[in-house]
């Protein structure tokens, strides 16, 4: 599903608060990411339940989408199971270390949650990364635990008749899902305005889809991408996504039921929608949406 790109570097040098550094904490994780999981939709099909269970699932196959990224599909039991993720989604992954350690690290899949026998994370790998590089050394036919769904965001088409998507680098997959549920979906007309940052242009994560899905719904999708490092021919924007920005390309705080859904490393919240405490603790809305108006009912933060 992704186009092989050239990608050169990464925008964000911390994207996504990494939720464990030891192997005590990543289990204390675990258990805290677990009770946020919830039982899917279709239980007989579903690989992933919400219970307890890690399931160890095989890495079928894996590219390179840049220097650091890489996109790998995982298979699942049977030819006709689901994942079982709604959306939006994250699940946990775990390998052991040989001293005997549990590495436990949450990831997004991309892919359909309809799709059967198989499913896709993107991941990026950092020269330290316990779960990062070990995903990347990761050859096919090995197998890597996993377990969840952990419910994010319960997506309702219509609640909201017009959202606002903020991202940065790896930041992408939970509004992705977002974007592919809604796309999929004729009966929901929610319109969506993404604001996509990055570094340079071969950083763009799934933009081939997203430009995809824009074009043959100019109406519903409104799709901006931001480069802090842009070549001359750039035809996007360029610098960082601003507060002026936010305000003329999408509904102001006091339109009717609006909703802005943030992601991205820890400088990006701080920037743009003030950081998130926990994974049950939203903080505070701060930053560009706090001086736009925006309420803490109104800013998600992935
Ligand atoms: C709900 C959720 C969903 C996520 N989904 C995705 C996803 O779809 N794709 C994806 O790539 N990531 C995703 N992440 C991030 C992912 O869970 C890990 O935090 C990330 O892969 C780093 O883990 P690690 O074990 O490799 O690094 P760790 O072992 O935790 O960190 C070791 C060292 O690596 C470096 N490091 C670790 N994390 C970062 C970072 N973010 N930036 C810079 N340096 C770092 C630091 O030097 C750190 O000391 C998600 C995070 C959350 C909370």
């Amino acid at each position: 599903m992704f186009s092989i790109r050239a990608f050169r570097s990464a925008i964000v040098s911390k994207p996504w608060a990494p939720i464990a550094a030891t192997s005590v904490v990543a289990a204390a994780a675990s258990s805290y990411y677990f009770s946020n999981m919830a039982i899917s939709n279709d239980a007989k099909t579903a690989t992933l339940k919400g219970d307890d269970q890690w399931v160890d699932l095989k890495l079928k196959s894996s590219k390179d989408l840049s220097h650091n990224t890489k996109a790998l599909i995982f298979e699942l039991p049977t030819p006709d199971s689901t994942l079982g993720l709604t959306t939006a989604s994250a699940l946990l992954t775990k390998y052991v270390t040989p001293k005997g350690s549990n590495v436990v690290r949450p990831y997004t899949p991309v892919s359909d949650p309809d799709s059967k026998g198989e499913f896709e994370l993107v991941v990026k790998s950092y020269p330290e990364g316990k779960m990062s590089k070990h995903i990347h050394e990761l050859k096919e036919g090995d197998t890597l635990s996993f377990k969840g769904p952990i419910i994010k965001y319960q997506w309702q088409p219509n609640l909201h008749k017009e959202i606002t998507l903020i991202g940065a680098g790896t930041g992408i997959t939970p509004l992705y899902q977002l974007i592919s549920a809604i796309n999929k979906n004729p009966e929901d007309k929610t319109k969506v305005n993404l604001f996509y940052g990055n570094a340079t242009e071969g950083d763009i994560l799934l933009k081939d889809e997203i430009d995809a899905i824009a074009k043959a719904k100019p109406q519903q999708f409104n799709v901006h991408y931001f480069l802090d490092k842009p070549s001359d021919n750039w035809k996007g924007e360029n610098g960082f996504i601003s507060e002026e920005f936010i305000k003329g390309n999408s509904p102001a705080a006091d339109s009717d039921n609006v909703k802005v859904f943030v992601c991205g490393p820890p400088p990006f919240y701080k920037a743009i929608s003030g950081a998130k405490v926990s994974p049950t603790d939203q903080g505070e809305v701060d930053g560009a949406l706090k001086n736009l108006g925006f309420n803490k009912d109104q800013v998600f933060k992935f």
